[in-house]
């Protein structure tokens, strides 16, 4: 009986490394597919923006958008978690955030083409990997030139993660200050807590992530806290947008703060068409 359950448990233990090395195989398998595929990403159109409107919660009016990238390919279903972290890691990132850029600062400007002025700006994410090139600035005033956007038009959002590198970053993010491009930070509160950057520049948004959002209800500790992120935002002059809005009552309790939404509860990120349509109403600016 002792033999066999010795048996019976290297027998399991040996099923369980099978299982974890097919497992591997299958995902190294599928990063290496991801990878040969979005190398020819750009030439073959497969990338695309979509675009979520961002309302001032007091007025109901759009104030703002954020472009999020998505990819396309053939046969294959990726969503922009699974396939960023690869474009990361692989150098990709820099010629397709170079092309979102560019396209969102094309979109916004068409939408002022088609409209007269609208008194919204794009938001565009941009990596810690495409932050920290030398060529970085280059390629925002590229974008913005043959875009002829004006740069207060063009937010840029940095995740607060990549705010390690802190001297770097504040650099560079000046030098984007000094361009007019406006800086905001996202995911705020997600995770490395680096309140180093709001030490040395002026940044113009902070992005409350929406892990605190989902946990905020009266009363409770997240409560207390993501108060005094929307308190120290509006201390140091910093627009606040809160994350993830996905219910009524999530954008009333907001509400009286007098900040900004942004969630499924007002729109999915949707194609540049629908925001015209149903956000825009050129010239007027669509109220909720
Ligand atoms: P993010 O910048 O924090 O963007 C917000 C994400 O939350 C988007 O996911 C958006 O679709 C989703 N979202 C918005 N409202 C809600 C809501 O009410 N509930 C829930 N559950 N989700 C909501 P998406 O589009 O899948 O993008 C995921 C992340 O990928 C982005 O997070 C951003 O970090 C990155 N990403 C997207 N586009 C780009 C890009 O062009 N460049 C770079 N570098 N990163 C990008
Ligand atoms: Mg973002
Ligand atoms: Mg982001
Ligand atoms: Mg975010």
């Amino acid at each position: 009986n002792a033999d066999m359950a010795m048996y019976a448990a290297k027998e399991k233990g040996r099923n369980n490394y099978q299982f974890y090395s097919e497992e591997l195989d299958v995902r190294v398998t599928r990063k290496i597919n991801i990878e040969a595929q979005l190398q020819k990403a750009i030439e073959k159109n497969e990338l695309s923006l979509v675009y979520q409107p961002q309302l001032d919660l007091a007025t109901l009016e759009v104030v703002g958008v954020e472009a999020l990238l998505r990819w396309n390919p053939e046969d294959m279903n990726v969503t922009p978690s699974e396939f960023i972290p690869i474009a990361e890691q692989t150098g990709l990132i820099l010629p397709i955030g170079e092309w979102v850029l560019k396209t969102a600062c094309n979109q916004m400007k068409q939408w002022i083409d088609e409209c007269g002025e609208l008194n919204i700006a794009i938001s565009v994410n941009v990596s810690s990997r495409q932050l920290v090139e030398s060529d970085f600035l280059e390629v925002v005033e590229k974008a913005l030139k043959e875009a002829n956007l004006a740069p207060h038009l063009l937010e840029i959002e940095i995740t607060e993660s990549v705010l390690l590198d802190v001297d770097r970053t504040t650099q560079v993010i000046q030098a984007l200050k000094n361009l007019g491009v406006r800086i905001s930070i996202d995911d705020f509160g997600a995770g490395h807590s680096s309140l180093n950057v709001l030490r040395n520049v002026q940044i113009d948004t902070l992005k409350l992530d929406r892990s605190l959002v989902m946990d905020v209800h009266k009363g409770n500790r997240m409560e207390v806290l993501v108060t005094s992120i929307i308190e120290l935002g509006k201390k140091l002059h910093t627009g606040v947008v809160v994350e993830g809005i996905e219910t009524a009552q999530q954008a009333d309790h907001f509400r009286a703060f007098n900040v900004i939404g942004q969630g499924y509860y007002f729109s999915r990120p949707v194609p540049a068409a629908e925001i015209r349509a149903k956000w825009l109403r050129c010239n007027k600016g669509r109220k909720f």
